[in-house]
């Protein structure tokens, strides 16, 4: 259990990818604070599960990642609960799909805001104890369209970008303090946010639901698999360990070979 003692703050880990690293850290030995949105009772079953399967405390924060002053808040919190956040790990996101000129003016501030602003507040809110602590792992989950785009999807391939940009910078900035700087950039991985998301593009392309699983998400994947969530978790867990030191400033790519295209 080699991140025993370490304290991991996980956004959007109410489901999907951030609740499988969320777990995989937890099977490490780390205390977690689970973030997002979804029903109290299956969301206190998660924190309960994690808590008696490895052993480890866990916490549940219901901070709005759109809103910059309750990711301050909850930060805190996390280290008055622990003591510290050893590992951020900046994963949650949504999606919206249509066309530009019809895209919602509010659609887009909230996707900017929860999907790359969000890790720039947890960010200036952890690094001053990382820092103190000399130790830190900062993990942004970004996607292959942080590095290639897709019609339709404007506002995510802008996050996105954007924070594998912000990924960079804070590496550099971060380089002599012993805490490593990531992302990692899943293709199409089977979650409530993929799932979501088709009925959209069945209508802002015309195709039946079928169409859009084989010719337009697994198109885009020569693989033609759907990456799973336990996939990304184990990547962002070895990101955490010693052997992975020496790794910062990368965008480590989970996509069938989409980017290689
Ligand atoms: P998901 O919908 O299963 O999970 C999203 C999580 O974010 C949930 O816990 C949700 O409650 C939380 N969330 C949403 N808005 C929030 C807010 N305002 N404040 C706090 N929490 C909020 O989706 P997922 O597929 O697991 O996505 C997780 C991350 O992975 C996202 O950043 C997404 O862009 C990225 N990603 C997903 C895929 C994929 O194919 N599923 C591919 C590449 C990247």
């Amino acid at each position: 259990m080699s991140l025993q003692s370490k304290t991991a703050l996980v956004t959007g880990s109410t489901s999907g990818i951030g609740l499988a690293v969320a777990r995989a850290l937890a099977q490490q030995g780390a205390n977690v604070v689970l973030n997002g949105f979804g029903k109290p009772d299956a969301i206190e079953k998660e924190r309960a599960g994690i808590e008696s399967e490895f052993g480890v405390r866990a916490v549940y924060s219901g901070a709005d990642m759109s809103k910059g002053d309750e990711i301050a808040a909850m930060v805190a919190e996390a280290e008055t609960t622990f003591g510290a956040v050893d590992i951020l790990v900046n994963n949650a996101g949504i999606q919206y799909v249509s066309a530009i000129e019809e895209f919602p003016v509010e659609k887009w501030d909230q996707i900017i805001a929860i999907n790359l602003s969000s890790a720039f507040h947890t960010l200036r809110a952890a690094i001053p104890g990382m820092k103190k602590r000399g130790w830190g792992r900062i993990i942004n989950t970004a996607s292959a369209h942080s590095l290639v785009a897709s019609p339709y999807k404007a506002a995510y391939v802008a996050a996105k970008h954007g924070i594998a940009g912000l990924t960079k910078t804070a590496a550099l900035e971060l380089a002599t303090h012993k805490i490593t700087v990531n992302c990692i950039s899943p293709g199409y991985v089977w979650t409530p946010l993929v799932e979501a998301q088709i009925p959209d593009t069945m209508k802002a392309r015309g195709l039946t639901k079928e169409q859009v699983i084989d010719e337009v998400l697994l198109k885009a994947q020569p693989t033609k698999e759907f990456v799973t969530v336990d996939q990304v978790a184990a990547i962002a867990a070895f990101l955490c360990s010693d052997a992975a030191s020496q790794i910062t400033g990368s965008n480590l790519t989970v996509d069938g070979g989409w980017t290689a295209q």
